[in-house]
């Protein structure tokens, strides 16, 4: 059957065709539509599939890995930086090994589009020394990830699938089967120890993961995704992974004859790499998306006489994704005549939604802000970010998932006062609970501002982990109850918001001001869905 689908959707449909159990998933751009994609579709499966949303990325790779020690198949999905939040369960599951399948994919977004960052998880693979999977195209992205699966059953291991932002969100048509394969059934492990790290034990499964290289190495080196094809120039060869091979198929011309090894596959497949160096390869151009994980690794790979060209050298920009004018660049080629979007489309910074209670939030933090002669203002991720930008200027900091209130926290015992942390309610379970906790034992003086919109608003409304929760919550981590307030962020409740504030600060100790309206957003979906 043919269809059109994102590279996210062809993931989450190769998951489900390859008999997925379970999906677990904290939503992050452009990771997000693979586990919305399952939750649409899961109910048309013969036994349907587990796909709740988890508070964060650790807690999605653990429950996966246990859906795994199961015998069952089971799919993580995160954006690049939620592989630093999985690193502690993603590391440690190469030691472990798998039962069922494992499939983890990391969906990184180079040029920053909605990112603090642009790490490329392929380092991760190579740290964890697994093996790494890197569709070049949205038909590759459904069958790789069954080919995924079938890899992680066979070699007992989790496999990392590494997509970046124009392979998840680009359309493209896909061919899928006919006959999905059946879930696996439970079994539990040949080995129970496998999963029990104690020092003993884990030091005899990281001999075996060390032992297991040479395999994975191999599988990579006939693996029937990855192809060498030599060409009547092999002096000057080109190496390219993933989606960038799209990039070189498009701006290529085949009379030039240079020898072309396409990598999707990981630990790099050494016998094509010495293959094309045996074929007379003199300069090897690098062309990946990303960093220049594979440039740097192959210094140590082909003769010093050979000289390595790509990010490192300048002959592709050193950051930010590749475009089909750099590329042709690095081929010797001029850039095609194009439209400048700007001319057709006039830039517009990103807003908060008029009607947004943020907006209300900043407003009243704002004016008893001033009333300080020196405040600071630690933010978070999530919609209420943009209180950065103006007109509202109001944040001093944001870094990661949590950090406004720990990096609060800090700044109250350096002396800081007042020191204000803002974070959604979403972010507030993903990792900002912790941090609250380290406050109140040591009654720091922090005011965290809760902005509880009820959703995870911005990568789209999924549902949040600690809705109707969050007060039980602050009471549990020790907050007192009079010092968790309640307020509604609408510009008439100004007043009240405003004296709540200036009460919580004046407090000396750890409050927490829960400001609760719904996404503006959410809000309009449901009542139109209680409409019908
Ligand atoms: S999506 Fe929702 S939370 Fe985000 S800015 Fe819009 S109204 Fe506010």
């Amino acid at each position: 059957m043919k269809h059109v689908l994102l590279g996210d959707e062809a993931i989450a449909l190769g998951a489900i065709d390859a008999g997925l159990s379970g999906v677990y998933a904290y939503p992050g751009t452009p990771s997000t539509e693979i586990t919305e994609f399952i939750q649409l579709h899961e109910s048309k499966t013969p036994t349907g599939i587990f796909c709740r949303w988890a508070s964060n990325e650790k807690t999605a790779m653990e429950a996966a890995l246990g859906m795994a020690y199961m015998g069952k198949r089971a799919l993580v999905c995160m954006k690049h930086v939620g592989m630093n939040v999985c690193a502690d369960a993603f590391m440690n599951a190469a030691i472990t090994g798998v039962n069922g399948g494992l499939v983890v994919v990391a969906a990184d977004d180079p040029s920053m589009h909605s990112s603090q960052n642009e790490q490329d998880s392929r380092f991760y693979a190579k740290f964890a020394m697994i093996p790494c999977v890197e569709p070049s195209n949205q038909q590759e992205a459904y069958t790789m990830t069954q080919y995924a699966f079938d890899l992680s059953e066979r070699l007992k291991t989790p496999v990392l699938l590494r997509v970046t932002t124009r392979m998840a969100h680009s359309r493209a048509v896909v061919e899928t089967n006919d006959t999905p394969r059946p879930q696996n059934g439970m079994s539990l492990p040949q080995n129970v120890q496998h999963f029990i790290l104690l020092p003993a034990f884990a030091k005899r499964n990281y001999a075996e993961l060390v032992d297991h290289q040479t395999l994975f190495t191999d599988e990579s080196n006939t693996s029937p995704y990855n192809a060498y094809t030599k060409g009547t120039a092999p002096e000057r060869a080109i190496i390219t992974t993933g989606i960038a091979y799209n990039y070189l198929m498009e701006n290529y011309s085949p009379e030039e004859g240079r020898s072309i090894l396409k990598i999707t596959q990981y630990p790099l497949p050494l016998a094509h790499i010495r293959q094309l160096v045996a074929d007379g390869a003199r300069e090897i151009l690098v062309i990946e998306e990303g960093q220049p994980v594979v440039e740097e690794l192959l210094h140590g790979l082909v003769p010093s006489t050979v000289t390595v060209k790509g990010r490192l050298t300048g002959d592709l920009p050193r950051m930010g994704e590749l475009t089909p004018d750099s590329v042709r660049a690095a081929l010797g080629l001029a850039a095609l005549e194009t439209k400048q979007s700007d001319d057709l489309v006039v830039a517009r910074p990103p807003a908060l939604c008029q009607g947004c209670g943020h907006r209300d939030v900043y407003a009243a933090l704002n004016e008893v802000a001033r009333e300080y002669p020196s405040p600071r203002i630690f933010g978070d991720i999530g919609c209420y970010t943009l209180g950065a930008l103006s007109p509202f200027h109001a944040l001093h900091a944001t870094v990661e998932m949590g950090a406004s209130i720990t990096m609060a926290k800090g700044a109250a015992d350096a002396g800081q006062h007042p020191a204000i942390a803002v974070i959604g309610d979403s972010t507030f379970t993903h990792s900002g609970m912790t941090g609250l906790l380290d406050c109140v034992n040591t009654n720091a003086n922090v005011v965290v501002l809760i902005s509880d919109n009820l959703t995870t608003g911005m990568t789209g409304g999924q549902d949040s982990a600690g809705t109707g929760r969050i007060e039980q919550i602050c009471y549990g981590l020790g907050v007192a109850q009079e010092h968790v307030r309640v307020v509604v962020p609408l510009p008439k409740n100004m007043e009240e918001i405003k004296q709540v504030l200036r009460e919580e600060i004046d407090y000396n100790g750890t409050s927490v001001v829960i400001a609760r309206r719904e996404c503006i957003q959410t809000l309009k979906r449901h009542l139109k869905a209680n409409k019908k």
